[in-house]
């Protein structure tokens, strides 16, 4: 037995803040099955607090929205120009990601022979480099978005590609440069509709980039790069000890023989491991030196830390010898436990197999 506990009481909290810090429409963004929490589960939560408009990244996501009777509007974050994606969008009636002129021609001819009229935001790059037209696209841009007579764009948006780590500069500027487009396309006769730039980071750090949505995914789980005392941090693994046993001193614990026990040790084998999350940290390309050093002095810091800790039966417990696959070992000398006793760490869903039951709870 083991399960993603998502605690619905700590998700509505999380909700509710920062609602209370958006002044407008908020866009809940779906992707990685809903940060881990469980895409279609997720998508119906936002809906019952008043989001009308969800995000995601792949074309699969939004249809098994669709599939599982999902009925408001799913912006497609990412622009493709591939036949066969374009007709799955119209037939799901999915809001389109415009980011080249080959996607907003593949989506107005299909829609011109099926007769109506697909709804598109149009994506502009304003420093990321992936999709969207670039700043010495716009007149080009304007000039096809005004012939694509099947195809709506209902507004236009950007996405900073260092806002959750401290630079505002590059913040304001790929604001600055987003803001110049829209005036552009705006001077050139185009109808914008509503503009977005904000993922959590922006939002929580710089209210000016909030214009007339924000789109909102990891502050959910109050999981950021950057403390945010207001929110609870959303994740945890639940399951229940499903051995004891006590090991004799100078005994090994675990792969790699990096363990070995000080004294005779009362240990708690737990049926979880990374292959649900535990003890991951998202791998990281370090393309600078200076990024290289960084994560290499994490790492340093990393072993002088105190173990990771689970919660068994109320009491913690520190984590010994290398986490397995399916398997963790803790030290429970000096606590009362029991096989049975119920056992709960915190670990972040987007990292937690896709196939582990996910649990939604009201509360404790
Ligand atoms: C992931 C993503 C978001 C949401 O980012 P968070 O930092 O998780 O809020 C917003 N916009 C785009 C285009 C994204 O890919």
């Amino acid at each position: 037995m083991k399960a993603l506990l998502v605690r619905l009481d700590h998700l509505e909290h999380n909700f509710k803040t920062l609602q209370a810090l958006a002044h407008v429409k908020i866009i809940a963004v779906l992707k990685g099955n809903g940060y881990g929490l469980g895409l279609v589960e997720m998508a119906f939560f936002y809906q019952q607090h008043g989001v009308t408009t969800v995000a995601v990244a792949s074309l699969a996501e939004a249809m098994l929205l669709r599939d599982n009777h999902y009925e408001h509007q799913i912006l497609l974050l990412s622009s493709t120009c591939l036949a066969e994606e374009v007709e799955a969008i119209l037939k799901y009636n999915i809001t389109a990601t415009i980011g080249s002129l080959e996607a907003l021609s593949e989506l107005n001819a299909q829609a011109k022979a099926l007769d109506i009229t697909a709804i598109a935001h149009v994506k502009l790059d304003s420093g990321f480099g992936r999709y969207g037209f670039l700043p010495t696209a716009m007149q080009t841009l304007a000039s096809a978005i005004t012939a694509a007579e099947n195809v709506q764009m209902q507004g236009v948006f950007s996405h900073f590609s260092n806002a959750c780590n401290d630079n505002p500069a590059s913040v304001q500027r790929q604001l600055t440069c987003f803001l110049q487009c829209i005036d552009e396309l705006e001077q050139l006769g185009v109808d914008v509709g509503i503009r977005h730039i904000a993922n959590s980071s922006a939002f929580l750090k710089f209210p000016n980039t909030h214009l007339d949505a924000v789109r909102i995914g990891s502050a959910f789980l109050g999981r950021l790069t950057f403390a945010t005392p207001d929110l609870h941090r959303i994740g945890s693994l639940v399951s229940k000890v499903s051995e004891m046993k006590t090991l004799p001193v100078g005994h090994n614990v675990g792969y790699a023989d990096i363990f070995q026990t000080r004294r005779p040790t009362k240990i708690a084998i737990l049926p979880f491991g990374y292959i649900d999350g535990l003890g991951l940290e998202r791998s990281r390309d370090a393309f600078k030196l200076k990024e290289a050093i960084r994560y290499i002095a994490r790492e340093i810091k990393q072993i002088f830390r105190k173990p990771m800790v689970v919660e068994i039966a109320g009491q913690t417990a520190p984590i010994i010898g290398r986490i397995g696959m399916c398997h963790t070992i803790v030290d429970v000398s000096h606590i009362q436990a029991n096989v049975g006793d119920p056992v709960s760490v915190r670990v972040n869903p987007l990292m937690v197999d896709g196939c582990l039951k996910r649990i939604y709870k009201a509360g404790e």
